[in-house]
């Protein structure tokens, strides 16, 4: 195992982390560099024993793991920060290969990651006074569910995976993380890295295909499911967690709407709202998905947004100044393929892009697509594409696009873009989002509360109330006439 500083991480072989101690499994699979078609070292295929032995690890670790002090938690996580930041370059390279971002973003990935097991332990553990009075004390604390499962996508595999550890052990909880089968080398790494700073059992890792996903999700002596991923799997995984009544928060998918007002200075807003919207090749639940400018300078803004996007170099994450990498896998290309088909076949205006510009052996890039103006009603609109194809939307008349804004069943993010804080506050409060910002898009933080309304999740993440999810409430009363 690791050093202190993790030094002896080998960045070449993985296995699960079972109980403190990597553990191989009989059958192996790999995952591919979506840039190259390259096949990735080999990763564990867990079986429903492998999930057995870590359950049972983690229960036995939570008896005493859940006695620590928040303060000595707050310690390790702050270590194992330290740590990941420490080996930044070989984390940020490995997530390139994996994932497909640019070098530049997956370092600063690496950052984010750290950045959640460190801003976590600024917050501290709930606990609320209801009633203190000469009669009464009524109070309410808030305890460690036991074992946690953290399912992780593709798309942030080190930011979203420290955004559930981090909460899940300061509450006192124990964890078994569980990568996406896309991109399960440096969820894999972290979980190893973490072992120098938390006793076996406390924070684990198993990787494997499909099969695994649902065998956790139904496992009895899980407490508490931490899923993100998309809105389709969400609802499996709630169905699954019903027959134990195991506790959820679920992440799931977006569809984002940023409102540019008539007041924007069109040369400052046009290049954040389009680095927003293609950061990641679009494949960010909070990316900006829908954007509807006004009438009165939808000509002026589509041009400077085509401006900016045309700029944007397409290739492998490893190459210069590339913004956008790949598309992440197969399946998500192919998706994203279906938009375009959609888009041609309507015959909707496309102001940049439309192309496919790779192949599976190639690798699987697609030129950032701007489509202009579509009905409201077609599928690009309508649907989350979770990569690089944007719509741009006029509008003219305040309610008409709050209505148009909220005309969805997703509810995670949602940005209004003006001058006069009045209408920004406005329109912005009247839309239905988890998260709403006004000038800016994608802001979150280990300390604020995250989530999504309708569809787009269950529960919140992150924050004070995200330290809740890990926690049973306890609601103590204490009458002091009876004594
Ligand atoms: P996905 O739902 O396909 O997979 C997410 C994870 O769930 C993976 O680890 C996968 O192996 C696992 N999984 C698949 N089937 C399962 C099952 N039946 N039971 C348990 N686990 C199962 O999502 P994805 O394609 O990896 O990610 C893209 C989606 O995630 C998008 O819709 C995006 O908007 C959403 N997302 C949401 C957030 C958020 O915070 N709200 C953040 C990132 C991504």
């Amino acid at each position: 195992m690791a050093g202190p500083e993790g030094s002896q991480l080998n960045f070449s072989k993985f296995s699960n982390v079972i109980d403190g101690k990597l553990a191989d499994t009989k059958f192996t699979r790999h995952a591919i560099n979506p840039a190259t078609n390259e096949k990735l070292p080999p990763c564990p295929v867990s079986t429903p024993e492998d999930v057995d032995a870590a359950v049972k690890a983690a229960r036995t670790a939570f008896k005493t793991w859940s006695k620590t002090t928040v303060e000595h938690r707050k310690q390790q996580l702050m270590a194992l920060s330290a740590a990941l930041v420490s080996h930044k370059s070989e984390f940020g390279e490995l997530l390139t290969k994996e994932q497909g971002k640019p070098t530049i973003f997956a370092e600063q990935e690496v950052d984010y990651g750290a950045y959640w097991l460190a801003g976590t332990c600024s917050l501290e553990m709930p606990f609320e006074v209801v009633d203190d009075t000469p009669e009464m004390l009524v109070k309410t604390r808030y305890t460690p569910l036991g074992v946690a499962v953290g399912i992780v996508p593709w798309n942030f595999p080190i930011m979203l995976l420290c955004g559930k550890i981090a909460p899940a052990v300061m509450t006192g909880n124990c964890i078994i993380i569980k990568p996406s089968p896309y991109t399960p080398y440096c969820g894999i790494k972290i979980v190893e890295l973490a072992q120098n700073f938390f006793p076996p059992g406390v924070i684990q890792v198993l990787s494997g295909d499909d099969n695994l996903g649902p065998w956790l999700t139904a496992h009895a002596g899980i407490d508490k499911i931490s899923f993100t991923g998309s809105t389709a799997t969400g609802k499996r995984v709630m169905e699954s967690a019903s027959k134990n009544l195991t506790r959820v928060t679920l992440e799931l998918g977006g569809n984002d709407p940023a409102i540019v007002c008539s007041d924007v200075d069109i040369a400052t807003v046009a290049p954040q709202i389009a680095a927003m919207a293609f950061m990641n090749s679009g494949q960010i639940c909070i990316a900006i998905k829908r954007i509807y400018v006004h009438r009165d300078i939808y000509i002026p803004f589509r041009d400077a947004f085509v401006e900016c996007v045309k700029a944007f170099k397409v290739g492998n994450g490893f190459d210069k100044d590339v913004f956008l990498g790949p598309v992440q896998n197969k399946l998500q290309y192919d998706r994203v393929k279906t938009f375009l088909n959609d888009i041609n076949s309507s015959a909707q205006n496309v102001a940049t892009g439309g192309q496919i510009i790779g192949t599976e052996a190639t690798g699987l890039f697609i030129q950032p697509t701007v489509v202009d103006n579509p009905p409201d009603d077609s599928k690009i609109v309508i649907e989350e594409p979770f990569g690089p194809v944007v719509p741009l939307l006029q509008w003219s008349d305040e309610s008409e696009v709050i209505a148009r804004a909220n005309n969805t069943d997703m509810g995670l993010g949602a940005s209004v873009w003006s001058q006069d804080m009045d209408v920004a506050f406005r329109i912005g409060e009247a839309l239905e989002a988890g998260s709403v910002w006004i000038n800016e898009h994608m802001g979150i933080k280990p300390t604020a509360t995250f989530g999504g309304q309708k569809q787009s999740g269950i529960g919140r993440e992150w924050g004070v109330d995200g330290l809740r999810g890990y926690c049973n409430t306890q609601t103590v009363f204490l009458n002091h006439r009876r004594q």
